[in-house]
């Protein structure tokens, strides 16, 4: 197999390069250069410019707005959005709930949501976690009673991410009881200005507000919000969390976060030199560059070989797990240089080089969500052995 990106993929990089160049505004940039989480009024904007060329939901069919890009072309996009840096396509519309909607929606959900989810015109959150309720999800509780053309919700949704700016959210229910786990779960949307809803801040490490706690008391939601068919709604839900590997390993993240680092040390003063002259710290770095290209070549082959493919879950495990234990090798090494000069100074944006060591703190966030690093290694495990 040829491990080199085509001439046509390479045209496409370079397209795609000069028009994040011409459009990303600049403020945008260097907020998340220096390592600010996206803004929501950020993300807003520039999935709209996105969208104007189709790349807001570029692996979308064209009759639904997308740019119909296939997976490595789409990986090519993500690579340089995340290089640039610029926000990436909000990830619960695009990469989630769409192409739920496109498999097991009605056409009327379809026309409905997909334009508003491909132009932010509406922001989604994803309700699946419950206390007691994450790596064994189908143990979830939260109820869906069936009251003539509407279903009750009661129950509490967690660690909802992007909840308190989301007009909707997707949910799991449980509307049967009585069944098996998996064969009582049904997938709802559900308009968050509902009467019933409560959505309750967690801070998280860093400081800053990501997370929720949603509560849902007897809510009303129509019965034509319901995806797919009642109780099967954990198919919707392993579609969902299987289909999209596509950058799972986030090649292009890591490399923008290195670059930086490498960034950081060339404006630090150690001795009568510059850090960036460190041996030490320039091994780190090679180091760090030979592990990214490893993960860029086994993500290519992972999108190139169909065989790979169909070993889906066990090559999918590695990209995540190895993506995020480099995220979190290079979150390190960037706090550790930016030193003191990488503490935030709580809501001001006035550190020397950014939030580094708040944004270190959040990384460890990685290997639990999208599937906790440990479970991750249970499926490696199970491969392995057979
Ligand atoms: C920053 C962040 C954002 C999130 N955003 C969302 C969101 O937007 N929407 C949403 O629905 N959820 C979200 N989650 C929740 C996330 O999906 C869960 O936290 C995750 O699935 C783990 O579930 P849990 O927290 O219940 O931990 P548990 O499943 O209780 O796990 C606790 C520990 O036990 C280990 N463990 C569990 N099962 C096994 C096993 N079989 N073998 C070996 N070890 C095991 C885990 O690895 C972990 O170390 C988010 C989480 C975080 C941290």
């Amino acid at each position: 197999m040829d491990l080199r990106l085509s001439p046509a993929e390479e045209a496409f990089r370079a397209e795609v390069r000069a028009f994040i160049a011409e459009r990303l505004p600049a403020d945008m940039r260097a907020r998340l250069r220096a390592g600010h989480p996206p803004r929501k009024e950020d993300t807003v904007k520039w999935q709209r410019i996105l969208n104007e060329r189709g790349w807001a939901a570029p692996h979308w069919p064209k009759k639904y707005g997308g740019a119909e890009l296939g997976q490595m072309e789409r990986l090519i996009l993500m690579d340089e959005l995340y290089r640039a840096p610029a926000p990436l396509p909000q990830v619960f519309n695009v990469t989630m709930l769409g192409p739920v909607l496109m498999r097991y929606g009605t056409p009327e959900q379809c026309q409905h949501f997909l334009p508003k989810l491909a132009n932010l015109d509406l922001w989604f959150c994803q309700g699946f976690s419950e206390p007691g309720s994450g790596s064994d999800l189908a143990s979830l509780r939260t109820a869906a009673k069936r009251d003539g053309d509407h279903y009750v919700v009661s129950g509490q949704k967690i660690w909802t991410t992007t909840a308190h700016w989301a007009d909707w959210i997707f949910a799991l229910v449980r509307t049967n009881p009585e069944a098996r786990k998996q064969e009582g779960i049904s997938f709802l949307l559900i308009d968050l200005k509902s009467p019933g809803i409560t959505v309750r801040p967690i801070l998280s490490i860093d400081g800053d507000h990501h997370l929720n706690e949603v509560f849902f008391d007897d809510v009303r939601v129509p019965v034509t919000n319901l995806v797919g068919e009642e109780n099967k709604g954990w198919d919707c839900a392993k579609f969902l969390l299987g289909n999209e590997r596509t950058g799972i390993a986030n090649v292009g993240l890591c490399r923008e976060r290195l670059d930086y680092a490498r960034e950081v040390a060339s404006r630090t003063v150690q001795g009568s030199g510059k850090l960036i002259d460190d041996v030490k710290l320039r091994t780190e770095f090679a180091s760090l560059d030979a592990e990214i290209r490893a993960l860029e070549v086994t993500n290519w082959r992972f999108l190139l070989t169909p065989s790979a493919q169909a070993e889906l879950p066990a090559f999918a495990s590695i990209l995540k797990l190895k993506g995020v234990e480099l995220q979190q090798e290079i979150n390190a090494l960037l706090a550790r240089i930016a030193g003191p000069n990488g503490l935030e100074k709580r809501g001001k944006d006035d550190t020397v080089h950014g939030p580094l060591t708040p944004r270190y703190f959040y990384s460890r966030a990685a290997s639990i969500y999208g599937g906790t690093s440990e479970v991750q290694k249970d499926i490696l495990a199970k491969t392995i052995v057979g």
